[in-house]
């Protein structure tokens, strides 16, 4: 499956109220994005070792990917050209030496 038709196939489970899609996909991108943070979390503490960690990121990281090909889909975005002007604007950052420091317009 690619990009695009893992994002024509989170539509199959997208249930939310339509005129509330911007702030329930942003809400559930950053809860997704937490739920990350709470297996490092818990692994650093060491309740649970790397392989369950490891085990449990996979997860997350689908629901985290799930919110954002939404978000993307919603909007009208390209996941795939998403992707590629992300990659671009980073290896820019390199070339100019700005990929440390911070502020979108580097
Ligand atoms: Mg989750």
């Amino acid at each position: 499956m690619n990009l695009n038709e893992y994002t024509l196939k989170t539509r199959e489970t997208a249930i939310y109220p339509p005129e509330t899609f911007l702030e329930y996909l942003t809400l559930g991108l950053a809860s997704e994005a937490g739920e990350v943070s709470g297996v490092v979390k818990k692994y650093i503490r060491k309740d649970q070792n790397l392989d369950v960690a490891k085990e449990k990121l996979e997860k997350e990281l689908g629901d985290v990917m799930w919110y954002w090909a939404r978000l993307c889909d919603e909007l009208g975005l390209d996941p795939q050209q998403v992707i590629e002007n992300n990659i671009k604007k980073l290896q820019a950052r390199k070339v100019n030496q700005t990929l440390q420091g911070d502020g979108d317009d580097r």
